[in-house]
């Protein structure tokens, strides 16, 4: 039996440079794990094929679930002859813009990786994961990194420095497709300055970070949901250094470098009713 976290991610900052003709978007963005997991335990049985079970959520467990899709695509590569149970238990929000989907295939790569001995190097998972999701390679190793290209292309980058953060998810499911769709990638007004987020992360200087952080994808999710707005607004009022959206959304996190004010922050948001699911967590740092 092997056991995995799969760790769900914030996006510091984020930039989309063009739309390629292929209809990908190329990101600048730099990603970071937080100490929000589902968790997956992975069991070899005796018949072929994958059997998937889901705790705390009501996501189907059939071939349309990222875990199983991973599950499914490592054991035809690596010809297996064994099945695998998995037992997903979920605590990521779903279509948030947290990339808990990737981080369940990610774990499930892993996972299988080490239950049968396939010995497959990071890498290798890596570039199994990508033909899944662009953000896979990314939750293979989690931490904080800079993603380019469309996701995949990785360079490790310093932790920031420890904080306390309001994670907040107001009950509106936000499709990925829909913002990147509807995304003017061309007319961006505005495009956070990531290299200089890069080069704070290394000074280990806090503000640099929280002053140069940016989401482009705001633009299309903000203008479908002003709540988005409201609690980005509600946290810098009860204290956040800043406060950002998460990917494509419609999570929302701060930075509060004093945890009483994170606390407060977040009983503000659950008790004004502006998010379902409020978090209050800290950086995972791998
Ligand atoms: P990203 O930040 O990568 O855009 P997300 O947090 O917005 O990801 P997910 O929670 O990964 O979104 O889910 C996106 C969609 O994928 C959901 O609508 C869901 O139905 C589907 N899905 C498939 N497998 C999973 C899984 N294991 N966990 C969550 N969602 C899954």
């Amino acid at each position: 039996m092997v056991k995995e976290r799969a760790y769900a991610k914030i996006n510091l900052g984020l930039d989309v440079l063009r739309k390629r003709p292929d209809g990908y978007h190329e990101v600048k963005m730099i990603m970071q794990t937080v100490d929000i997991c589902d968790e997956l335990t992975l069991e070899k049985r005796e018949e072929p094929g994958i059997a998937l079970r889901i705790e705390g959520a009501g996501l189907p467990a059939d071939e349309t679930n990222l875990a199983y899709r991973a599950a499914a695509l490592l054991a035809e590569e690596k010809e297996l002859r064994e099945g695998v149970s998995i037992t997903l238990k979920k605590r990521i929000p779903i279509a948030a813009g947290m990339a808990g989907g990737s981080a369940d295939a990610a774990a499930v790569l892993r996972g299988m990786n080490a239950l049968f001995g396939l010995g497959c190097s990071v890498e290798e998972l890596k570039k199994l994961g990508v033909t899944l999701g662009a953000d896979i390679p990314y939750c293979i190793e989690g931490g904080t990194m800079l993603s380019e290209g469309i996701g995949e292309i990785l360079t490790p980058l310093s932790p920031p420095p420890p904080c306390h953060l309001v994670v907040a998810k107001p009950d509106i499911d936000v499709s990925t497709a829909f913002v990147y769709g509807h995304l003017q990638a061309d007319k961006l007004a505005f495009h956070p300055d990531i290299d200089g987020m890069a080069a704070a992360l290394f000074r280990g200087d806090l503000k640099g970070i929280t002053d140069r952080m940016g989401n482009v994808l705001e633009t299309v999710t903000e203008r479908e949901y002003p709540v988005i707005c409201r609690l980005k607004q509600r946290m810098c009022e009860t204290g956040a250094e800043n406060a950002l959206m998460s990917g494509s959304g419609p999570t929302v996190f701060g930075i509060y470098t004093d945890p009483q004010k994170a606390k407060e922050g977040a009983l503000a948001i659950e008790e004004e009713h502006l998010a379902g699911t409020v978090f209050v967590t800290e950086f995972y740092v791998v």
